[in-house]
This record gives structure tokens, C-alpha cells and sequence, in this order.
């Protein structure tokens, strides 16, 4: 076997150990403990290492304000701005808590914690860590949330048995638990739609419209999962009032929405399904490709709904015009943010770049098969790549309808 350290970036690299036929794989287990001390408005969790081919060091890349008071069994100590756990070689426990509140720039919270329930991600628990350990080594992972008696559980995790959740990313070495997590009394909405579990929740009395939402998931998942087949096996839907954020935001195998949003907006996208395109495409933009990542969600949040006739033709191509209007003005689509007026006219390029694939070849490939490569790929979108993937699609020669696009 292999005594190479391995540097696994858990957040960055995908890694797929594949272990020589015949043998066992050392394996470790990993044990996040989560408890929610609504009073304090913190969460304090333990992390327990076990088993066999344990990591020399984990290293994390902490919120100093948010993350506080580490310790552990072995050394832990602060590296140029990095937490770093030099684990005992017979494993042991890390400790620390994390500050759940959490404001976002405009108004309202991305975290929040009250008496009756707490919000936030898994992300805010665990913050994301390079670790070091031998390439053929296996982990297994699982969290537990320990909450007041009389509270419910809404994850995006399969669950185990009690308020133990399973925590399995086959792309990365360490799992670590993302996603949204609603916690507290709550009125949840569960269903299966297009095979996928999903799961609607709010704190009580903050009046989602579950029904709403299972509504419009019924007449679009169908397709939106024809279009992203790697569909995950369960969906985490949580919304609150104020004073949580006023928007929607994705996460992995989950979206947050706040009860204002509507379903549709007047321009005719749907604020969910924009945020669930996000979830279910899992990409991420690279230094000049957030236009074709935001692009992508506001063209399926129209397109679904006509695909779905939810929405007329006529309807449809008014939205596509609005949206026309809406980023006539923008003169750079390759910025490193792309706010709605750069969405909006990212989503009117990839309709004509849809039409012009449909076209060409009669129909046998869209921008769905473009889309696609996007989600297996799980790279950062650049602009280049994003050309080169619509070429192989579509076999036509993409560079003048891009510089004619973008302008340059
Ligand atoms: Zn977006």
C-alpha cells in the first residue's frame, strides 16, 4: 500500500478511492455531535475520529467570530488564519462552538436561532477542512443532532435511526454535512415527487405555503430532473419569516425560501425553482462564468414552467422579453457576481443558444445536454469551457455567436 500523504482539499477535489480487489480498505469513522443550545444561541459540536488510516491533521478554514473555543485530544492550534487538529494516532474528540446567528448583507439573517427553532447549514457546523491522510484509506460518517424533546428534524441527510443522520458525498474524502437544516417545532409537508423525497418545513406559524410549493414541484420536477437525471434521492425545501434573509438561497440537496417570495414573479420566473436549478446543477463559476450559472437557473425557471404548461407560448416569450429589457443595459456579462440584471440577460443568450443547438440538430440536443456535462463535470464554469461543451453538443462553431454575445 501506498505511504504517499495525500493532500485532499475535502471542498475542492473530487476523490474516488477505489480499493485493490480482494482487500479491505482501512476505514474510519467520523462522528459530528450537534447540540442546540437555543438560550446561549449556539451550537456545540464535537467531532469523534475512530478506526483505522486515521488523518495526521485536519485543517480548518474557520469564521474567527463565528467558531470559537476549540479544543481537542492531540494539539490544536491556529495557522496562518487556519485551524489545525493534529489527530492522536488512536483517534480522539474535537470541541468547539459556533455561533448560529448569522446576518447577511441587506436585511434579514441566513442563520438564525430562537426559543421555538433554529435555521442554518451544515456548512455553518462544520466549516470546510483540508485533511491529511493515505490515499487507500475509507470514511464513513454520520451526524447526530441532540435538540429539545419536542422538536422536529428537517435535513437533507437519509436518517439512521433517531436524530441520526448519514452523511455520504461520494465526491469528497471526509464527509461533511451540507445543507439546510430546520430544527424546532415546525410544520413539515412530506412527499415523494418525481422520485425524489422531498421535504417542505417552517416553523410554526411562519406560513410557508407548503401546499403551494408541493403544487408547483408536482407539475415541474418531472422535468426539471429529465434535465438533471443525477437527481439527489431526497430535497430539504425550509422557509421562515422574518427575520430571516428575504430571498431564496440553494445548498446542496436544499433551498431556503423566505414566506414573502412568491412562487412566480411578475416577470413569470419562480424565485424556487431558480434555487433549486442551482441545487440540482451543483455548479459552481469559475472566475468568468457566474452569468452562465445564474443564466442557467433564471432560463429553467421560466423554461419549466412552459415546459410544464404552467405558463402559455405567449406568456413565455413576453418573460423572455422582459428579461431582454431588464439586462439591456448591462454592458459586461464576465463579472465575478452577476446580479439579476446580468441573470436575466444570461438567461435570454442561453434561450437563443438553446434554439440555435434544437436547430442544428433537429431537435436531438439542447441546452439540457449542455447543461449536463455541467453537472458531472462539478468544476468551476468558465466562460471558454462553457463554449467548448456547447460546441461538442451541438457540433456547430460557437466563437462569433459568444463574441457576439458578449460583446468582445
Ligand atoms: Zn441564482
Amino acid at each position: 500500500m501506498s505511504q504517499t500523504v495525500r493532500i485532499c482539499a475535502a471542498a475542492i477535489l473530487s476523490l474516488v478511492v477505489l480499493a485493490t480487489p480482494g482487500a479491505t480498505a482501512p476505514t474510519f469513522d467520523v462522528r459530528y455531535d450537534v447540540l442546540l443550545v437555543a438560550g446561549d444561541g449556539i451550537a456545540r459540536v464535537t467531532i469523534t475520529l475512530d478506526g483505522e488510516g486515521l488523518p495526521n491533521w485536519l485543517r480548518f478554514r474557520i469564521d474567527p467570530r463565528r467558531h470559537l473555543g476549540f479544543t481537542g485530544d492531540g494539539d490544536t492550534e491556529m495557522e496562518k488564519g487556519l485551524l489545525v487538529w493534529r489527530v492522536p494516532k488512536s483517534g480522539g474528540k474535537l470541541r468547539y462552538d459556533v455561533r448560529i446567528d448569522h446576518d447577511r448583507s441587506g436585511p434579514g439573517k441566513d442563520a438564525a436561532v430562537t426559543d421555538g427553532w433554529a435555521m442554518l447549514r451544515g456548512e455553518d457546523l462544520v466549516p470546510a477542512m483540508t485533511v491529511a491522510t493515505d490515499a487507500h484509506v475509507e470514511s464513513k460518517a454520520t451526524l447526530t443532532m441532540h435538540v429539545p424533546e419536542d422538536w422536529s428534524i428537517v435535513v437533507p441527510w437519509k436518517r439512521l435511526e433517531g436524530d441520526t443522520f448519514e452523511i455520504e458525498q461520494s465526491h469528497r474524502f471526509v464527509d461533511r454535512p451540507t445543507g439546510w437544516i430546520l430544527a424546532g417545532k415546525l410544520g413539515v409537508t412530506r412527499e415523494k415527487v418525481a422520485g425524489v423525497h422531498i421535504a417542505i418545513a417552517n416553523p410554526s406559524g411562519h406560513g410557508l405555503h407548503r401546499l403551494d410549493i408541493l403544487a408547483l414541484l408536482r407539475w415541474t420536477l418531472d422535468d426539471l430532473v429529465e434535465v438533471f437525471p443525477e437527481h439527489p434521492e431526497r430535497f430539504a425545501i425550509v422557509g421562515a419569516a422574518d427575520p430571516m434573509w428575504r430571498g431564496g438561497l440553494s445548498g446542496p440537496d436544499s433551498t431556503y425560501l423566505h414566506t414573502d417570495r412568491p412562487l412566480i414573479q411578475s416577470d413569470g420566473t419562480s424565485p424556487i425553482l431558480h434555487e433549486m436549478v442551482h441545487s440540482f446543477m451543483h455548479a459552481k463559476a469559475g472566475k468568468d462564468g457566474d452569468w452562465i450559472v445564474e443564466g442557467i437557473a433564471e432560463y429553467y425557471a421560466l423554461a419549466l414552467l412552459r415546459r410544464s404548461r404552467t405558463i402559455s407560448k405567449r406568456r413565455y416569450e413576453r418573460s423572455l422579453e422582459k428579461l431582454a429589457a431588464k439586462g439591456e443595459a448591462v454592458d459586461d456579462l464576465l463579472v465575478p457576481r452577476a446580479g439579476a440584471a446580468v441573470s436575466a440577460r444570461g438567461a435570454v443568450i442561453l434561450a437563443e443558444l438553446d434554439a440555435k443547438i434544437r436547430k442544428a440538430t433537429r431537435d436531438e440536443k439542447s441546452l439540457d445536454d449542455v447543461a449536463r456535462v455541467l453537472q458531472k463535470e462539478r468544476t468551476p464554469v468558465t466562460t471558454q469551457r462553457f463554449r467548448e461543451i456547447a460546441q461538442d453538443v451541438s457540433g456547430l462553431k460557437l466563437r462569433k455567436f459568444f463574441e457576439q454575445k458578449l460583446g468582445r
